[in-house]
C-alpha cells in the first residue's frame, strides 16, 4: 500500500456554502444537529463570566455592524488581531468573517519589526489589540502607514486615544444602537472553498514567515473531519470522551492554528464549554483545571514536561481529565506514559498537523486509551497520505520518507509568494517537510527535512534570524541551527563568521569574545519575540560550510551542534 487513509470511518459531507460563523452558530448542521443553548460556550477563566450562544451571536453581529459603519470593513479587507486569548477574540474573528473580512492573527509578544512584517505582507486595514501592547502596535502601525484611528482595543485604551468608540464593548454597544447596515457574507455553493478566512503565518519548508491563505471551507472541513474521527456525528455511537457538560480549556494561543482550529472551533462544535486563559502560568493553569473541572486538555510538549515533572502537580487531583492531546512539536513516548500517572482516566496521545494543512492530519485514535509509543496520531477521515522516499518513489508501510498529504482542509497557497507556493502546495498536495513512517495508519515523525525549528511549539525560521544577524556590522555570515532541549524541545544556536575587524578584536582575547557574543545575543533579543532568542548559544567559526553552488550545508552544522551538546 502506498497511499494511506483513515480507518476511523467515512467522511460526512462538508458544507461548502457557509462562512465559519454560519457553520459554528448553525444549529441545523447535518454533522452535529443539536448543541444546547443553555450551556456556556465560553467561560472567562479569571472572572468566571460565562457566555452562551445567543450572547455570542448578538456580540458578533453588533461588532460586525460597528466595523462596517465605522471603518467600512468589507469583503477582502484584512484585520489583524494582536492580543492574547480572551472571550472576545472569537467574537472579533466571527464579526470580521460575517462581513467578508479576513483575519490575520499575530503573536502579541511580537516586537514591532515582526508585526510590521505581518501587517505589510497582509496589507491589514485594521488592528485590534490588547492595550498592554499599544506601544509595539503603534510603532508598527506608524511604520506601515496605518492611521491611529485604525487601531481598536479589546478593553478601554490606557490613555486618551485617537479614535472614539475604540474598544470592543463600546463598539458592540454602538453597533447594536444603530440600524443594521452591514451585508452578511453569503456564499453560493462552492464559494467557501476559495473565500479566505485567515492569513496565518508559517515559514513552510524554507525562508521567512509567510502568510498561509486559509479559506472558510478548510476550517469547516477540519472540524468536520475531527468530528467524524471521534464519531460525534453518529447518534448510535455514544462517544464517552465527548459528552454534554464536558469542559475544555483554551491555554493554547488562538493566534496559532492549533489553538484556533482545534481548541476553539472543534471543541465548540463538539459541544464543549471552553474556559479561556489569556496567558500560560503553570500553577494558575493547574488551579484552573481543577476549579473548572476541565475534561479536555489540548497542550504542547513543554506543558506535558511540566505536568510530568513539576513537584506541585501531586497536590492536584486531575482524575476528571478525559482527553489530553499534545501537538505542534515532537513529544517523547516516555512522557506520554508518565502522564498516565497524572491523569489516570484520560485518553492520552498526540495530534499532528501544520498551518498549511489547516491543522489536523492525525490525532489520538478514537478508541485508544494510551498512545502507541512515538505515535503522533492516527490519520483522520478525509486525509490521504503518501510517504515519499529520497529517490521520489512512494514508501510502503513502515518505510521512511517525506510526508505528503491531501484532503479537504488543505490551505490554498502562500499569499504573494509563488516560488514558495510551488514548493509546498503541489496539485492539491501539501509537502510537509517532515520525515515520517506510517504504520497502522499512525504517523511517526522521525525527523524534520525543512529548516524551521520548533521552540515550545512555536516556529522559528533560521532564515529570519540569519537575516537579522547579518544586519549587525560585526557579522559577515551566519547559520542558525537547533539543539535539543528537554523543556523547549529545541533552541536556536547561531554559528557566526565575524567581519575582519571584529575578528581582529576578539582573536586571542577570550573576554572580548564573550562580550561580543552578549552584544549579538542582545541584537536578536531586542528585535525578536522571546522564543526566537539565541538561547542555544553563539559559536564563532571561520566559515559556514556550503555546497559548490553556495547553499549553506545547515545539516552539517546541526549535526555538529548536536554532537557537542550530547557530549557536554
Ligand atoms: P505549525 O505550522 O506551526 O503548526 O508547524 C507545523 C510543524 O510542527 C509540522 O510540520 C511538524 O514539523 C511540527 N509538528 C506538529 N505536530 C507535531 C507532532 N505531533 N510531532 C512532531 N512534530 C510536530
Amino acid at each position: 500500500m502506498t497511499e494511506f487513509r483513515s480507518i476511523a470511518g467515512p467522511l460526512p459531507s462538508i458544507p461548502d456554502d457557509l462562512t465559519i460563523p454560519q457553520f459554528i452558530f448553525g444549529t441545523q448542521h447535518p454533522t452535529r444537529p443539536s448543541r444546547a443553548e443553555s450551556i456556556p460556550w465560553l467561560i472567562d477563566d479569571h472572572s468566571g463570566r460565562s457566555i452562551r450562544r445567543a450572547e455570542l451571536i448578538q456580540r458578533t453581529r453588533s461588532l460586525a455592524n460597528a466595523m462596517s459603519s465605522k471603518w467600512n470593513i468589507r469583503a477582502g479587507d484584512v484585520v489583524c488581531i494582536f492580543s492574547p486569548n480572551s472571550t472576545d477574540y472569537p467574537v472579533c474573528i466571527w464579526a470580521v468573517h460575517t462581513i467578508g473580512g479576513i483575519i490575520t492573527p499575530a503573536n502579541p509578544a511580537y516586537k514591532a519589526d515582526e508585526l510590521v512584517h505581518q501587517l505589510r505582507t497582509t496589507r491589514a486595514a485594521l488592528l485590534i489589540i490588547h492595550s498592554a501592547f499599544l506601544d509595539t502596535a503603534q510603532a508598527a502601525a506608524r511604520e506601515v502607514g496605518l492611521p491611529a484611528d485604525r487601531i481598536a482595543f479589546f478593553q478601554a485604551p490606557p490613555r486618551p486615544f485617537a479614535s472614539s468608540h475604540s474598544n470592543l464593548d463600546e463598539l458592540i454597544k454602538y453597533g447594536s444602537s444603530i440600524p443594521p447596515i452591514y451585508t452578511e457574507l453569503r456564499f453560493k455553493p462552492g464559494e467557501a472553498k476559495t473565500a479566505l478566512a485567515f492569513l496565518s503565518f508559517s515559514s513552510g519548508t524554507t525562508g521567512k514567515p509567510k502568510a498561509v491563505a486559509i479559506p472558510h471551507y478548510s476550517v469547516i472541513a477540519n472540524v468536520v473531519q475531527m468530528t467524524a474521527h471521534y464519531k460525534l456525528d453518529d447518534p448510535t455511537q455514544k462517544n464517552k470522551r465527548f459528552m454534554p457538560g464536558d469542559v475544555g480549556i483554551a491555554v493554547l494561543p488562538f493566534f496559532h492554528i492549533y489553538g484556533l482550529v482545534v481548541n476553539l472551533h472543534f471543541l465548540l462544535f463538539a459541544g464543549l464549554s471552553i474556559v479561556v486563559i489569556p496567558k500560560f502560568n503553570f500553577s494558575a493553569f493547574l488551579d484552573s483545571i481543577v476549579r473548572h473541572r476541565i475534561t479536555h486538555l489540548l497542550i504542547v510538549p513543554p506543558q506535558v514536561v511540566l505536568l510530568c515533572k513539576h513537584p506541585s502537580v501531586k497536590n492536584f487531583n486531575l482524575s476528571h481529565v478525559k482527553f489530553c492531546m499534545s501537538g505542534a512539536a515532537p513529544l517523547s513516548g516516555e512522557l506520554v506514559h508518565e502522564l498516565r500517572n497524572v491523569m489516570p482516566n484520560s485518553a492520552i496521545g498526540q495530534g499532528y498537523g501544520l498551518t498549511e494543512t489547516c491543522t489536523t492530519v492525525a490525532m489520538i485514535p478514537p478508541a485508544q486509551h494510551i498512545a502507541t509509543v512515538g505515535s503522533a496520531g492516527q490519520l483522520i477521515p478525509g486525509i490521504v497520505a503518501r510517504v515519499v522516499k529520497p529517490d521520489g518513489s512512494l514508501a510502503r508501510e513502515g518505510e521512511q520518507g517525506e510526508l505528503v498529504v491531501t484532503g479537504p482542509s488543505m490551505a490554498l497557497r502562500y499569499m504573494n509568494n509563488e516560488a514558495a507556493t510551488k514548493e509546498t502546495f503541489v496539485d492539491g498536495w501539501v509537502h510537509t517537510g517532515d520525515e515520517v513512517i506510517i504504520k497502522n495508519n499512525e504517523i511517526y515523525v522521525v525527523d524534520r527535512l525543512k529548516e524551521i525549528m520548533k521552540v515550545r511549539g512555536f516556529q522559528v525560521a533560521p532564515a529570519e534570524l540569519e537575516g537579522h544577524l547579518l544586519l549587525h556590522p560585526d557579522v559577515a555570515d551566519a547559520c542558525v541551527v537547533s539543539i535539543p532541549d528537554d523543556y523547549s524541545g529545541e533552541l536556536p544556536l547561531a554559528y557566526i563568521v565575524l567581519s575582519d575587524s571584529a575578528m581582529r578584536r576578539v582573536s586571542g582575547n577570550a573576554q572580548a569574545a564573550v562580550q561580543l557574543k552578549a552584544v549579538l545575543a542582545k541584537h536578536v533579543a531586542d528585535a525578536k519575540v522571546p522564543y526566537k532568542q539565541l538561547a542555544g548559544g553563539i559559536e564563532f567559526i571561520d566559515a559556514i560550510p556550503k555546497n559548490p553552488s553556495g547553499k549553506m550545508l545547515r545539516r552539517v552544522l546541526r549535526d555538529q551542534a548536536r554532537k557537542v551538546k550530547a557530549s557536554s
